[in-house]
């Protein structure tokens, strides 16, 4: 009965109008603010229509378990969770094989923008928390996620930006909602990118599309990722500007130039997992060593 009632949906109108009133390449009314977990090293909250996306980030830290660690580069946990009232079926809270593909497929988006060679043996925790559910909620956790890491100070090549693009009752359009989702002809695809390189750091395909369907929505969907770039810039740039931040840098500044300086990562740590404290300390009197000698060949 009630796929009776989708396939009677008019997913466009004559006017080229959605479902909700939306024209076929906008994005649904989005809203991103910056630093909302105090105790997390960067966060970010972020609305995009009816989703509701809380991320926080931790680290770089020590990675744990010690034999997961990589000696080149740090690792990137995420976590995608969806709670249980996000939506109408209730969710059951044991993570479940969606929720770990979500989690590994934005982890790989975001190894793709770290840099993460400058954090050997640690790893970088991003959990990402579904309050409200409407479809696109791996992109809206991505791009929340990828907020936070930029608040967390995190070096990236670029913020990660994201986007769904997608066909129902046979138009393609930009950004599809649940109902959307649902057309008896849906496709949903989302995509990922670095914006200043446009490189493509996620992209899935549930559905099948055409050739010529696939040229029309991939240019669609990569100016979908710039616009929300632009939304994640300016969210950030919100954060950074306001008088509370730069009062909390220069309190930051004054009660570290107080205390003994102490390392945020253990160096012997990111030093690799070969490097024990004892031969930490032999490096550093080897390369004093070395200093001393080089001083004394200038010097005749
Ligand atoms: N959904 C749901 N229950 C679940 C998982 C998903 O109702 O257990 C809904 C939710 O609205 C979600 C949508 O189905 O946004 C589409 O899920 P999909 O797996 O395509 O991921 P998403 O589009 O959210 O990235």
């Amino acid at each position: 009965m009630a796929k009776k009632k989708e396939e009677e949906l008019t997913y466009v109108d004559k006017k080229g109008k959605r479902l909700d009133g939306r024209g076929l390449t906008d994005l649904r009314p989005i809203k991103i603010e910056v630093g909302v977990v105090p105790r997390a090293d960067g966060s970010a909250y972020l609305e995009w229509g009816q989703n509701k996306v809380v991320a926080a980030v931790y680290g770089p830290k020590e990675c744990l378990p010690k034999h997961t660690a990589d000696p080149l580069k740090g690792r990137v946990n995420f976590y995608y969770r969806m709670a249980t009232f996000s939506v109408p079926d209730r969710k059951n809270p044991k993570p479940g094989r969606r929720e770990t593909e979500i989690s590994k497929v934005c982890s790989e988006a975001l190894q793709k923008a770290i840099f993460l060679e400058q954090f050997p043996n640690t790893a970088i925790d991003v959990h990402v928390e579904i309050l409200d559910a409407n479809a696109g909620t791996r992109i809206a956790g991505l791009t929340a996620a990828a907020v936070a890491l930029a608040d967390a100070g995190i070096p990236m090549r670029g913020v990660v930006a994201g986007c769904t693009v997608g066909r129902a009752g046979g138009q393609i359009m930009l950004d599809v909602t649940k109902e959307e989702e649902d057309a008896p002809d849906a496709v949903d695809i989302p995509i990922a990118i670095i914006p200043s390189t446009e490189e493509i750091v996620l992209l899935q395909m549930d559905g099948l599309f055409t050739k010529a369907e696939w040229e029309k929505a991939l240019p669609l969907g990569l100016e979908g990722c710039k616009k929300i770039a632009k939304l994640q810039e300016a969210a950030l740039k919100k954060r950074f500007e306001t008088k509370e931040f730069l009062e909390s840098v220069e309190a930051e500044r004054v009660s570290e130039q107080a205390l003994p300086q102490k390392p945020r990562v253990n160096p012997v740590v990111a030093a690799g997992p070969m490097l024990s404290a004892d031969a930490s300390e032999t490096l550093d009197e080897e390369n004093q060593e070395m200093e001393e000698a080089l001083e004394e060949e200038v010097e005749q």
